[in-house]
């Protein structure tokens, strides 16, 4: 956990030209809430701020397409997100707008900054200018081919079918104006660019080593965060993007929407703050205005300006490098600000096996699920903080959705804490039973073990303990899992103790194995806030618990470390209701239906286009559970020929291959003979895992394993060394 006195956490401000669907809400937000609503737990001092990305090109053309002004657009989409976060339980400190006065103020003192600091350079050059609305074409007001993929109609930003991020001269004819169909022509206009170049020293030391020059005396470093506790991607792509060596950075623009560049700096009147300076700068004018409504206007400046702060931004992968890159360049050269000690991007969430797609419609929407599932809040929760595209894509089904709520929230969950519910209400009338001296249970982990009941009050405190590390590490995933684990060992405990039969016979074993019982669902009250908080509140509410209304993730260990209970024999408990109940298969398959309707409708009618998409989306196999480094060290990797090939007799799948390892040739037995001829292998250079231990087949010994690649149908390609390299090279 990071050491600091106070947590300052944002998540992507959500772009106001449509609205929320799964893979937002996967991506930035309920990352971030499972985040802070487990500092809120620990009693941390935390400010949580969001709010709607209100400026730039996308809001104007959006305009244009509905018919209404780009006012009326933001209006709209504002007010359902907040209606969309609410209904989700997506419980920000501040959700704020970029429109707010405030924060054209705030933008406008910080452009001002970094002009009086000489970070910009003002550079003259040609731009695309639609003559028939003079207005040059920035962005999103102008289409052209990718230069990477080919797609016909990338943006001037972004090409969104592979994701390049673009600048409008990039593009590859044919070229056209959204705005008009005039042919864009070229016309000189002059910008303020960010010297991006001449950070890229302290930058590339400040991520990837995490130390900061001081700039008055670069022999005062600051520790700032340790590199290793970064996601991989998020490294890998910042490294990729210093490495490509960055280029100075147009921050204006010439349209009609957005914060004027202030008129002092520029006598045209006719400049606008570029969006990706403004938004991120919305998270500070977020802060400033909780500030306000909190009564204390300067706080605002402990969580930014104090270096006890960590900030951490919640994104999604197509935002890494505004706040691991350019956010942080215009923080520091501005001067008065803390950076980021971690910025925990996620990947992309798919829906169904293709893209999440809103201008085709192809996305679960959080309004509507909101209307035809209520109150399965944490339905969705469970299954998209299960799924949560944390390290690679991850896929939202219907058919996954159902399961996971009926074998695990209703047949585990739900199901566990019913279960010590009524047998406690119908056997000890509702009140927690007493545990007398020196009675024993049967172990959760082993039925013919008899423990004493502490025992596995400490297996709980580990089981919590464990949840919480992984929620440190931004690891969502195994914590909700970790949470599951528990209430998995409640049934467990529940089946090897049966307090429904004990009754009869020993009712002293029955109340302890009861009040162990309700000691693990009272911490699963507590345990399951940060992800299921609708649910956490029912249940805090049915065990009638004073003491854990208000959730405290700290005294609760606390007594579980004391060998105290969470919940007081004696105490009587409110009344039961169910928590899940089961989805049935007409419910699932008329979503189903609906997301086929909806594709119809957007592809004329044919299905063929969705067969086609679905059929060149790869599928992936699940990812194998990590290893250490010095797991992978362990392997001894060379690269090799193969210098003879044969069948060997009597098996239709195996090639015995004699390679060249530099130092020793090796025979090996493959299992490739349904995908390669030996002729097809000689000469080949391959991969190989030299030091597998030898096995024999068919009589005889292999000594090693050549490396494939697999696609979703199963066809195998070498794994090949860059060409021409010699024998015997490590691979690692
Ligand atoms: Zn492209």
């Amino acid at each position: 956990m990071q050491s600091k006195k106070r947590y300052l956490v944002t998540s992507a401000l959500p772009y106001a030209n449509g609205p929320l669907h799964i893979g937002h809400l996967a991506g930035a937000y309920l990352s971030a809430d499972v985040y802070v609503r487990y500092l809120r737990l620990l009693g941390k001092d935390v400010v949580w701020v969001c709010g709607s990305d209100e400026h730039g090109a996308a809001i104007t053309v959006k305009a244009m397409k509905e018919g209404l002004t780009p006012r009326e657009i933001i209006d709209k989409y504002d007010a359902m997100f907040r209606k969309a976060f609410d209904g989700m339980g997506i419980a920000f400190d501040i959700f704020h707008r970029t429109s707010e006065p405030i924060h054209y103020q705030t933008s406008q003192d910080f452009f001002r900054r970094l002009h009086q600091n000489g970070e910009f350079e003002v550079i003259e050059n040609e731009q695309y200018f639609d003559e028939e609305k003079q207005q040059f074409l920035a962005d999103r007001y102008i289409i052209g081919t990718c230069p990477v993929c080919s797609n016909p109609d990338a943006y001037g930003d972004q090409c969104e079918k592979c994701g390049s991020s673009l600048s409008p001269n990039d593009l590859k004819p044919p070229i056209r104006s959204t705005l008009s169909a005039s042919n864009p022509v070229k016309k000189p206009t002059k910008h303020w660019f960010l010297k991006l170049d001449k950070y890229e020293g302290w930058l590339r030391r400040w991520i990837t080593e995490g130390e900061l020059e001081n700039e008055n005396d670069p022999k005062i470093v600051t520790k700032t965060h340790n590199p290793a506790d970064w996601k991989n991607h998020v490294m890998g792509q910042c490294k990729s993007w210093l490495d490509g060596g960055l280029q100075p950075r147009a921050m204006t623009r010439d349209l009609d929407w957005g914060i004027p560049v202030p008129p002092e700096i520029d006598e045209t009147g006719s400049k606008k703050l570029y969006v990706w300076l403004d938004a991120p700068i919305g998270y500070i004018s977020a802060t400033k205005q909780w500030a306000i409504d909190k009564g204390q206007p300067e706080l605002w400046k402990d969580y930014w300006q104090k270096d006890d702060t960590a900030l951490i931004h919640f994104i999604g992968k197509d935002n890494i490098v505004f706040h691991c890159l350019i956010f942080p360049a215009l923080l520091r050269e501005h001067g008065d600000y803390v950076l980021p000690v971690n910025v925990p991007a996620n990947q992309f969430m798919n829906l169904e096996g293709r893209k999440i797609s809103t201008s085709k419609n192809w996305a679960v929407w959080v309004h509507e699920y909101l209307e035809e599932f209520e109150g399965k809040q944490d339905v969705l929760r469970y299954n998209m903080i299960k799924n949560m595209p944390e390290l690679q894509d991850s896929e939202f089904t219907w058919k996954r959705f159902q399961e996971s709520n009926n074998n695990e929230l209703v047949g585990n969950l739900a199901n566990f804490i019913n279960r010590v519910l009524v047998l406690t209400t119908k056997n000890f009338d509702g009140k927690i039973p007493a545990i007398a001296d020196g009675v024993t249970v049967a172990s959760s982990d082993n039925a013919a073990e008899k423990v004493a009941p502490s025992v596995e009050l400490a297996k709980l405190q580990a089981g919590l303990e464990r949840l919480g590390d992984f929620i440190e590490k931004f690891d969502f995933r195994n914590a909700l899992q970790t949470l599951m684990d528990i209430s998995t060992h409640g049934n467990q405990f529940l089946q090897f103790n049966e307090p429904w039969k004990t009754i009869k016979t020993d009712r002293n074993a029955a109340a302890a194995a009861l009040n162990i019982g309700m000691q693990i669902v009272a911490a699963l009250a507590v345990a399951s806030q940060p992800f299921l908080p609708f649910t956490s509140a029912r249940l805090v509410k049915m065990l009638n618990i004073k003491d854990l209304q208000n959730g405290d993730w700290a005294s609760m260990m606390e007594k579980l470390r004391n060998g105290e209970p969470l919940i007081t024999e004696g105490s009587t408990l409110g009344e039961a209701e169910h928590l899940f109940t089961r989805i049935a298969d007409e419910v699932i398959d008329a979503q189903i239906k609906k997301l086929e309707m909806t594709d119809n409708q957007t592809t004329g009618g044919s299905q063929q286009a969705a067969v086609e998409e679905v059929e060149t989306t790869p599928q992936y196999a699940p990812l194998a559970d990590t290893i250490t480094y010095d797991d992978f060290a362990k392997m001894d990797i060379r690269t090799g020929t193969v210098l003879t090939a044969e069948k060997m007799p009597k098996s239709d799948k195996l090639l015995k291959l004699s390679i060249d390892l530099g130092f020793e040739t090796r025979t090996i037995l493959s299992g490739i003979a349904k995908h390669f001829t030996p002729e097809e292998m000689v000469g080949k250079q391959v991969v190989v895992l030299a030091n597998l231990a030898p096995r024999k087949m068919m009589g005889i010994e292999s000594n090693g394993m050549v490396l494939m690649a697999e696609n979703a149908e199963g066809k195998l390609g070498l794994v090949a060394p860059p060409e021409g390299w010699q024998n015997g090279c490590v691979v690692k």
